[in-house]
């Protein structure tokens, strides 16, 4: 029976390498699926293929697994930022959880002047991040930046990267990627509260932005997360 389970670690993987498991990974494999010494189970990193590896110790503190064969090629995302406002707890979290299976390469939460949620766990939403990349079949686990300011990161934006903002105001227009050119490119979703004046002047005025309607309805900030990311895959991405 092929294996099904997929756990990242954070290890280096190789032919025969033996890859000692957290007590949190013991305690999912041996006591919550029940495996036992023999036992197979995929293993990736982030930064190298997917490997089949053999559980070699299981006990109720850890465990070893030993590789056996690789499996996947490492296939990373295009590179491609999300840069959203955190909102409610729960929302925040699928927002992390979508943008890992839509293929983004770095998740930023972003302070904006309407941002609800001043704080968030980074701890939290990059767990959340390994359990959606685990789930969705991916090798490629993006960087869940802690929160910053907009402002800040606007300061010291880098030039060759384009921006897809998500502007509400364009509600119903046309504004599309379609003369859009690949390349290191992010993608800006406001709060609930939208981006206040200030916020739409300075974008509308740097020459790395392009702004972008998602249709002709309001979309919820998780729901428009996900949008963008299929426009933003389906036209310069790894969709076509
Ligand atoms: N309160 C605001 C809406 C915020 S929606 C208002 O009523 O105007 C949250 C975010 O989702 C927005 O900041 C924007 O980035 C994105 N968004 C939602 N619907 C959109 C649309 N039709 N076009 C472009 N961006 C949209």
């Amino acid at each position: 029976m092929a294996a099904k389970i997929r756990l990242y670690v954070d290890h280096p993987l190789d032919e025969g390498q033996a890859v000692p498991l957290s007590r949190d990974q013991a305690h999912y494999l041996f006591a919550v699926m029940r495996l036992g010494v023999g036992a197979e189970v995929l293993v990736f990193n982030g930064r190298s293929p997917e490997w089949r590896a053999e559980v070699a110790e299981a006990g109720k503190k850890g465990g070893v697994l030993l590789c056996r064969a690789q499996t996947k090629p490492l296939h990373p995302p295009p590179d491609l930022w999300l840069l959203f406002a955190p909102i409610k707890k729960a929302r925040t979290d699928f927002i992390v959880e979508k943008a890992v299976e839509m293929g983004a390469a770095r998740i930023l939460p972003v302070q904006t002047d309407h941002t609800n949620a001043e704080r968030i766990r980074p701890d939290r939403l990059r767990a959340h991040a390994v359990e959606a990349v685990e789930q969705c079949g991916g090798t490629y686990l993006p960087e869940v930046a802690d929160l910053q300011k907009l402002s800040r990161l606007l300061d010291d934006w880098p030039q060759e990267r384009q921006l897809m903002w998500c502007d509400e105001a364009l509600v119903g227009a046309k504004a599309t990627l379609e003369a859009a050119e690949p390349g290191p490119w992010a993608i800006l979703i406001g709060p609930e509260g939208g981006f206040s004046e200030a916020e739409q002047t300075r974008l509308r005025a740097a020459v790395f932005v392009t702004p972008v309607s998602l249709g002709p309805r309001i979309l919820r900030a998780d729901t428009a997360a996900v949008a963008a990311l299929a426009l933003w895959q389906a036209t310069l991405g790894d969709w076509r």
